[in-house]
């Protein structure tokens, strides 16, 4: 397949919002494609490499692209590409930044201007065509004629949606049903959406289990006889960092094992450090010894989904916990009640409150796991309102504050148009070393600025508390945040998977 035929399903995929009409655009490119380049399909048109990072930086990308051409149609391929991509990817030492350049400029020279915009926007992650994750599984789906179940199910067991859809194509279901729960391979985690308190939980869930949410790191413990490794939400091995989750995970009597759970460093009183000072366990390789010693992690699983080789999955989670009751000791899992009456769940709140954590989740009892938060069988309850957002510029501070980038304009997720709406500012919350820490992380994202805004690619997740959601005129989605203030930076997410629009328009009609 040619690039050219790819950009002009992303440009397409840019003008239209109707769900349905983006997901046939994907699938009718993804059935014009071979089955070798299904894969590359999704990986471009998910706006990712699939090498990843390959050492094009900001600067380099700006001025390749920069350069005049006498713009020519192209007929590169996407497999041509890849493998530029590839060869680029294989530079080392030196010299290999100009020898990346130049094999960057070979294949821009031979572009149009949408081509080359696309290609850019690829490289930089900045891609704009409003194909979320399930729209994209729904396309393959359809491409492919298989049921979109079976794609969203494979694509949770392996986490690789290009994967999943060359399965897809080259062996329909039956290839899909061979992706399965293993250890070693982590699953896409299942994920909450917010409620406003216990009443409102219950009324959604019926009798639920309510249990601390604790403010710590996501972590994914896999166990195959005397080998244990643990995951990062985002599938990422963090084994190294958390010697006291191997331990605790290797002291399990189950031979094999896939536990769903928290990371959190307590304090010796047994309230829950800030999430950022958990956080300092996470991604560092050396000192992890004194590291420990200083702060320790306590680790509580709240779901199993592999028991000596069997997979719990597809039970529901009243089944799961019975299992788990079974095969972990209590002080493993989160303090917990599985009730029906709002008294019982607020007294498990006030006490989670009152020991310093976040606040509850409520999960349906007859839920399957499955990835993301469809169907919202978790739901999560905080005090203030608190969203993830993303910094998209930032305006030079003034008075104390001149040097720095202080105010910050933060916005929602639009994942129906893949872009970010601006809710509002703040500059309130931040402390002399977050005011250091995000000036230089902030310039080194920036795109353009003018006298007091410096605009930045929007990859800082932050997050942020408000009381409030009012109606605005002043900004793109008519809403903007009361009284915000930042909580911290949420370096473990990325600006996908902060807080979406949608969830703002929520927590406003709800008042
Ligand atoms: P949030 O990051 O605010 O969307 O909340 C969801 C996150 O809360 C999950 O990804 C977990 O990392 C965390 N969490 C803390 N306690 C629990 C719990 N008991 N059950 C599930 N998730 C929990």
């Amino acid at each position: 397949m040619d690039l050219g035929r790819l950009v002009e399903v992303w440009s397409a995929l840019r003008q239209t919002s109707s769900r349905k009409r983006k997901t046939a655009l994907i699938a009718g490119l993804l059935g014009e494609s071979a089955p070798t380049e299904a894969g590359l399909v999704v990986h471009y048109l998910s706006g990712k490499l699939p090498q990843g990072k390959i050492g094009l930086g900001y600067a380099m990308i700006r001025k390749v692209f920069s350069t005049e051409v006498d713009a020519h149609e192209s007929s590169l391929s996407l497999i041509e590409l890849n493998d530029t991509f590839e060869l680029i990817g294989q530079q080392q030492g030196k010299g290999s930044g100009a020898r990346r350049e130049q094999l960057l400029q070979n294949v821009v020279v031979s572009l149009s201007a949408s081509q080359r915009d696309f290609l850019a926007g690829l490289i930089l992650g900045e891609l704009r065509q409003g194909a979320s994750e399930g729209l994209m599984c729904e396309a393959v789906a359809e491409a492919a004629s298989v049921p979109a179940d079976d794609v969203r199910r494979a694509y949770m067991l392996c986490g690789d949606l290009a994967r999943v859809a060359e399965v897809a194509f080259e062996q329909g279901s039956q290839g899909l049903s061979g992706f399965r729960v293993v250890p070693f391979v982590p699953l896409r985690p299942m994920l909450a959406q917010p409620a406003a308190d216990v009443h409102e939980a219950l009324d959604q869930l019926g009798q639920a289990l309510f249990e601390y949410k604790l403010d710590g790191v996501r972590i994914q413990a896999h166990k195959s006889g005397s080998e244990v490794r643990v995951y990062s939400r985002a599938l990422n091995e963090v084994t190294p960092s958390v010697p006291e989750v191997v331990e605790a995970v290797q002291k399990l009597p189950a031979r094999s094992l896939i536990l769903d759970g928290e990371a959190i460093a307590l304090r010796s009183d047994g309230r829950p450090h800030p999430f950022q000072t958990t956080m300092r366990r996470f991604g560092r390789r050396r000192d992890v010894a004194a590291l420990r010693e200083a702060l320790p992690l306590s680790v509580y699983f709240f779901d199993l989904l592999l028991i000596d080789g069997e997979s719990l999955i597809d039970l529901a989670l009243e089944e799961r916990l019975n299992r788990m009751r079974s095969s972990l000791p209590d002080d493993l899992r989160p303090p917990r009640v599985v009730t029906r009456e709002p008294e019982a769940a607020e007294v498990l709140w006030s006490r989670a409150i009152s020991h310093g954590h976040e606040g509850l989740m409520a999960k349906a009892l007859d839920s399957h796991y499955e990835a993301g938060s469809r169907g919202a069988q978790w739901l999560k309850l905080k005090p203030a309102h608190t969203l993830d957002l993303v910094v998209i510029a930032a305006e030079w501070g003034s008075g104390r504050r001149r040097g720095w980038l202080s105010n910050l304009h933060l916005a929602a997720y639009d994942p129906e148009h893949d872009r970010f709406v601006m809710l509002g500012k703040t500059f309130k919350g931040l402390t002399d070393e977050l005011l250091e820490w995000q000036t230089k992380e902030l310039l080194a994202r920036e795109i353009t600025r003018d006298e007091y805004v410096v605009h930045v690619r929007p990859e800082l997740v932050v997050e942020i508390a408000f009381n409030e959601v009012q109606q605005s005129p002043r900004y793109p989605g008519g809403f903007a945040l009361r009284f915000a203030r930042v909580k911290g930076y949420r370096p473990d997410k990325d600006p996908r998977s902060a807080d979406v629009f949608e969830t703002v328009r929520e927590i406003h009609a709800n008042g």
